[in-house]
């Protein structure tokens, strides 16, 4: 909108400000047809606006489960020109890239990440979380193996524990990383509450993007045949080794692809 900010009206201004629009009044006379100030109405400034913006993404980014670590993680640093990647790696990791960044520019349906340790899908599916919260949008960020440890402690039979915040937030949050999934031990019910959550984002068709190491079928049957419905979920399988390995030859990457035993940590 054309705005203009009444400049000439100091008193208005805080000292500390240094928004250039408004010079902190936090308001703005909207412009006329012709193009003088309509000094019969304010409008907020675009800086209150990114104020409460900031505010926003700040409280979903503390509410977002992201460690320090993957907050940091974007497409922007996501290294696709690593050394001594095979051709056909390369292209598996461009491939990936863009399917992760066009998932966060509209999220739907699920995504499943499928890799050694060190591949970079985890890079991507905290990319992915980052990307909505800088969208004003909340997602969730959740490490399997600590949230089976939260179940567990949570919902023991002895606990008598019906209802739990992050369970439902889990369950129902519009975007959800389950991150490190996997063939954890861990004790049935905890499992059973796990499968909960996958289930209901199945039946209710949430956007969620899962990162594992384990092929398919090492995981659960109940919960794999949801992972692999062609309706809902696309797996993609990244073939890159651990980006650990790259400083070593390149034939030792080609012996990395053979045995993926040996890249993971
Ligand atoms: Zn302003």
């Amino acid at each position: 909108m054309d705005t203009w900010s009444g400049a000439e009206e100091p008193e208005e201004a805080t000292p500390s400000s240094n928004c250039p629009i408004c010079n902190g009044a936090s308001f703005v006379h909207p412009l006329l047809a012709s193009g003088k100030p309509d000094f019969s109405r304010v409008v907020a400034c675009r800086c209150v606006q990114e104020e409460l913006d900031k505010e926003r993404q700040a409280r979903l980014q503390q509410y977002s489960g992201l460690a320090k670590l993957h907050r940091t993680m974007t497409f922007d640093n996501f290294d696709l020109k690593r050394a001594n990647l095979l051709p056909e790696q390369r292209e598996n990791l461009e491939e990936v890239y863009r399917l992760a960044r066009d998932f966060a520019k509209s999220p739907d349906g699920w995504v499943v990440l499928q890799g050694v340790n060190g591949c970079g899908k985890t890079h991507l599916a905290a990319a992915i979380a980052n990307e909505s919260l800088q969208a004003g949008k909340p997602a969730l960020f959740v490490v399997v193996p600590d949230f089976l440890d939260h179940l567990r402690s949570t919902f023991s039979p002895e606990s008598g524990v019906s209802y739990d915040q992050l369970f439902e937030s889990v369950k129902n949050t519009p975007l959800l990383i389950l991150d490190d999934f996997g063939e954890q031990s861990t004790t049935p019910w905890a499992q059973e509450k796990l499968y909960q959550v996958i289930n209901y984002r199945y039946n209710a068709r949430l956007a969620t993007v899962i990162t594992t190491c384990c092929s398919l079928d090492e995981i659960e049957n109940r919960i794999s045949s949801r992972l692999v419905d062609p309706k809902i979920s696309l797996v993609f399988p990244i073939i890159a080794p651990d980006y650990r390995s790259d400083r070593r030859s390149s034939q030792s990457a080609k012996r990395y692809r053979r045995g993926k035993k040996d890249s993971q940590s």
